[in-house]
């Protein structure tokens, strides 16, 4: 399956994206060379919300279902400690809208340093149970689909664009509800990196016993680069006023500093921000 069909076209740049493999489970993955990114053909949204509808999703990443967020693991508040200390240092404003929000620790210690906090999930289980535990509104669903009755100073989605089916279309989303001059901050997987390139270069060569698994296609539709994430927000009309690649807070060394500089770490951050008047 090498032949590029309509619906594969770049959704940036409108041209066609090269196919490039298959992981192990099947799932066809293509790239556009031009804007640097890989993706697979999202499932139905059906098929999405089901995953992520699943209370036991979450449940296993450090977190649990509770909510109880001082059994959470110390590795899970180090992160979310930095990404707070991000948007402290990034961003100016007090409402935050944290798109995506799992277990709602991000808004639950940005609360606590004063600002003023909301969350959207697709799950059920978080929109309905969190509300009345962590004291802040959580709206359920899409991020396209819900009903705003207000805007935000800032939006944070934090490992939440490489799930969309259209990422493009949540970040002009998240540009309609956010005030002029406000942030977004977003938080992805970086395909550049270092570990990524090592993992890609091994599925091609038929070393890796699970071709492609590390980019975990099914709950990944997309796999971005600093770069791509630079075209993203060109087409939003978004300026972008930092950007960085990472590694993970528990996870960070002399040696990953290192990756850090050359945009080689494992996650890349961006920040973008809306024109005064659009
Ligand atoms: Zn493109």
């Amino acid at each position: 399956m090498t032949s590029v069909t309509q619906s594969h076209l770049c959704l940036l740049c409108q041209h066609p994206l090269r196919h490039i493999g298959e992981d192990f489970a099947g799932k066809q993955i293509y790239k556009c060379d031009q804007c640097d990114y890989a993706m697979t053909p999202p499932a139905t949204s059906v098929d999405a919300s089901e995953l992520y509808d699943d209370p036991e999703y979450f449940d296993g990443w450090g977190c649990n279902m509770e909510f109880d967020y001082g059994r959470f693991e110390p590795a899970v508040h180090q992160q979310v400690e930095q990404y707070l200390a991000f948007i402290k240092k990034h961003t100016r404003g007090e409402s935050l809208l944290d798109v995506g929000t799992g277990s709602g620790l991000l808004p639950h210690l940005a609360r606590q340093a004063g600002y003023e906090v909301e969350g959207t999930d697709l799950s059920k289980h978080v929109s309905e149970t969190l509300p009345a535990t962590a004291g802040f509104p959580v709206h359920h669903g899409p991020l396209e689909e819900i009903t705003f009755h207000r805007t935000y100073d800032i939006i944070t989605m934090l490992h939440v664009l490489e799930h969309t089916s259209d990422p493009l279309s949540t970040l002009l989303r998240a540009k309609e509800i956010l005030n002029a001059e406000g942030y977004v901050m977003v938080v992805v997987p970086n395909y550049k990196s270092v570990d990524t390139r090592i993992k890609n270069l091994l599925s091609k060569l038929k070393l890796k016993s699970r071709a492609y698994k590390h980019l975990a296609l099914g709950h990944h539709n997309y796999v971005f680069s600093i770069k791509s994430l630079e075209v993203l927000g060109r087409a939003a009309d978004l300026q972008v006023v930092y950007h960085t690649t990472t590694q993970p807070a528990w996870r960070s060394s002399a040696l990953h500093r290192f990756f850090e500089r050359y945009q080689l770490a494992t996650w890349c951050w961006i920040v973008y921000r809306k024109p005064a008047s659009t």
